[in-house]
């Protein structure tokens, strides 16, 4: 017999889609994916999260909203999903421990972070270079930081990591930030947070770690060579869409292309979060979108019967 529903991913559209079909005894399946909780897991301190006027950290969020999910039936599933056939109903799911067949998908995959593509960059990753402050900052205790990025994240997590560096330059390739103005003043504000402006990095050397950065001034073209030992990484994300390439419309830039309900091009599949979201991907918009998609399975499940 095949499941009512199931859910791809665990980040807040995953688990607030899961809270929703949960209540309507739609008992859904989360498949949560290699890391549980999405990016929103990785973050520091989550402080625009209506309901929470002091703050929490990102895994408590999660953790919370994994709690609620199983109190109205969702089933956690610790599996990834590796290949999909949307082509008829049943969809057919497969993990590595089997084949899963639902009625109806709702889509929760999220985005990764996008790498700068520079030399250097891969060979040191987890040796210095990281795109998670939360997990890796530690390791930076009275270090050399740069953080890459002009953005709410490099922002947010550049504060973080003054806990532990000596210094912390973020880095960016214009002179505008695109940051968020309290964050921006909270920056300036704070003393270990210095600025590289119209910058880029050329390229990241090391012996078994990351040691040197490599810059280049984008107005004069000059280079310059500076001492960095943790070089953390925030210039945006990209959809995981992998998965669907070819069973689902998508845009140019591989977000999943959904109507104002959510609905993808296949009927009974629904995309919530930043898997079809580039403009907003707010916990809150995700979680958001998470409920309008479940709601929208629900009656699709309805109309079938
Ligand atoms: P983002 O807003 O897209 O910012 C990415 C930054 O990286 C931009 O400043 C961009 O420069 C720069 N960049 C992009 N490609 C680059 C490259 N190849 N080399 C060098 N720099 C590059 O991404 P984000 O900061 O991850 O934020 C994503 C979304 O999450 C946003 O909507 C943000 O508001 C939200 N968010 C919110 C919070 C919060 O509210 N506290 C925290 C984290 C994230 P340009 O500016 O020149 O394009």
């Amino acid at each position: 017999m095949a499941e009512k529903l199931a859910i791809i991913g665990s980040g807040p559209a995953g688990l607030t889609a899961a809270v929703y079909a949960g209540r309507s005894f739609l008992e859904p399946l989360v498949f949560v994916g290699p890391a549980f909780g999405g990016q929103i897991a990785t973050t520091t301190e989550v402080d625009n999260f209506p309901g929470f006027p002091s703050g929490l950290q990102g895994p408590e969020l999660t953790t919370a909203m994994r709690e609620q999910a199983e109190r109205f039936g969702a089933r956690m599933m610790e599996q990834t999903i590796e290949k999909v056939d949307l082509s008829q109903r049943p969809f057919k799911l497969w993990t590595s421990e089997g084949m899963y067949e639902v009625e109806s998908l709702i889509i929760a995959t999220g985005a990764t972070p996008r790498p700068l593509g520079v030399p250097g960059e891969m060979d040191f990753i987890g040796r210095g270079v990281s795109y998670c402050a939360t997990c890796d900052g530690f390791f930076f205790r009275n270090k050399e930081i740069i953080v890459v990025g002009g953005g709410d994240s490099a922002f947010q997590e550049g504060l973080f990591l003054t806990k532990f560096g000596k210094r912390v330059r973020i880095v960016h390739r214009r002179d505008e930030f695109r940051a968020g103005a309290t964050l921006q003043q909270q920056a300036r504000n704070n003393p270990k947070v210095e600025f590289l402006t119209d910058t880029v990095v050329d390229t990241i050397h090391g012996n078994g770690k990351v040691n040197e950065v490599v810059f280049t001034n984008l107005k004069t073209g000059e280079k310059q060579t500076s001492e960095v030992d943790g070089v953390f990484i925030y210039i945006g994300h990209d959809p995981n869409s992998q998965l669907f390439t070819g069973q689902l419309e998508m845009s140019d830039e591989r977000y999943v292309v959904v109507n104002q309900y959510l609905h993808t091009s296949v009927p009974g599949v629904f995309a919530a979060g930043e898997i079809h979201d580039s403009h907003f991907k707010q916990a809150i918009t995700s979680a958001g979108y998470g409920c309008m998609a479940a709601m929208e399975a629900e009656k699709f499940l309805a109309s079938q019967e």
